[in-house]
């Protein structure tokens, strides 16, 4: 058999923050002043998502620099009477940033509620991406009830030096082995405070530049970017580079920066196949399709891990739809 791209061989990788906040709503930093740290990080994309506020900045657009423009909207409350505090976080973001228009938002937490949002959000130009979900603490019934998401953040890098509730594997395990499908994005969700409250912090920049989505796009156009995004032509990471990824003669093969594992799950426990070394080599995998276990379902994605802990995370694909 040929080889089929899981993620495009022409066009262009673009590094992007898609989760970000500003002096719109409790970010410490300007859109401008957020545009020039990015920038200087090697970053092309950064999507404005303030808190339930929506703005298009469309002046940061240039010929090197892309604007998405979107909002979070939070849904706070308890699970249940006297219950524990629980929240919905998503962030949505414009097909077409001057058509967008913000929509009504539960004022308690309701899972029926937010999936009609959701549904209402779609409807008004919106993407809906679902937001550090270990942060959020929600019970596994309630993220597994949301319908419509487009991407899962498996990264949130703010939720990761503020509380150590960053990562968001499991969640996106769980997401994936219940037959539900979201593109894996990784996020800083900066709000770039000085310091925090309980004592101090790196820099006024220290939850910038963690967690970032490189998306493969024809060219850096709020259009192709977009629907790149909508089609899945990305991968999150907070550190390991992926250069290609594709499947061949029953191999799924993937070209990385160097690592020190790549590990490809499917939905059963352990993982499908791995290969491991003590040091980061490896920059070329070929994972037999005959070790997915396709009892569990076909789906099968890849996580690749740098000695430093640091990691990259594919989509899942369904290799039974796909007709390998
Ligand atoms: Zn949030
Ligand atoms: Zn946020």
């Amino acid at each position: 058999m040929g080889r089929t791209d899981l993620i495009p061989a022409e066009g262009n990788f673009y590094k992007a923050n898609l989760h970000c906040h500003t002096t719109y709503s409790d970010g410490m930093l300007t859109p401008q002043q957020v545009k020039e740290l990015y920038m200087e990080r090697g970053y092309s994309i950064v999507a404005f998502t303030d808190h339930n506020r929506y703005v298009y900045h469309k002046e940061l657009s240039e010929e090197r620099f892309l604007p998405l423009a979107g909002y979070e909207v939070n849904n706070d409350g308890r699970k249940g009477e006297g219950g524990h505090p629980i929240a919905d976080h998503l962030c949505a973001l414009a097909l077409d940033p001057e058509r967008a228009q913000m929509v009504e938002r539960p004022v308690v937490y309701d899972s029926e509620k937010i999936n009609e949002m959701i549904q209402r959000l779609r409807e008004a130009g919106f993407i809906v991406n679902y937001n550090h979900p270990a942060w959020s603490l929600e019970h596994t019934e309630d993220f597994l009830a949301l319908h419509g998401i487009t991407c899962f953040e498996v990264f949130n890098y703010g939720a990761e030096v503020s509380t150590g509730a960053g990562y968001g594997d499991q969640q996106y395990d769980l997401w994936v082995k219940s037959g539900r499908r979201a593109f894996p994005i990784a996020t800083d969700d900066n709000h770039n405070p000085p310091v925090y409250e309980t004592g101090g912090g790196p820099g006024p920049d220290f939850d910038s530049c963690g967690g970032f989505t490189m998306i493969k796009a024809r060219e850096l156009t709020y259009r192709a970017v977009t629907d790149a995004i909508c089609a899945g032509h990305l991968y999150a990471s907070n550190g390991p580079l992926i250069e290609g990824i594709y499947l061949e003669n029953d191999r799924l093969v993937i070209d990385c920066g160097p690592v020190c594992s790549v590990m490809m799950k499917d939905c059963g426990i352990n993982n499908a196949w791995a290969i491991y070394d003590g040091a980061d080599s490896i920059t070329h995998a070929e994972i037999p399709l005959s070790a997915v276990r396709r009892e569990f379902g076909g789906a099968v994605r890849a996580v690749l891990m740098r000695k430093d802990g640091k990691r990259a995370w594919t989509n899942a694909w369904d290799l039974d739809e796909m007709g390998f």
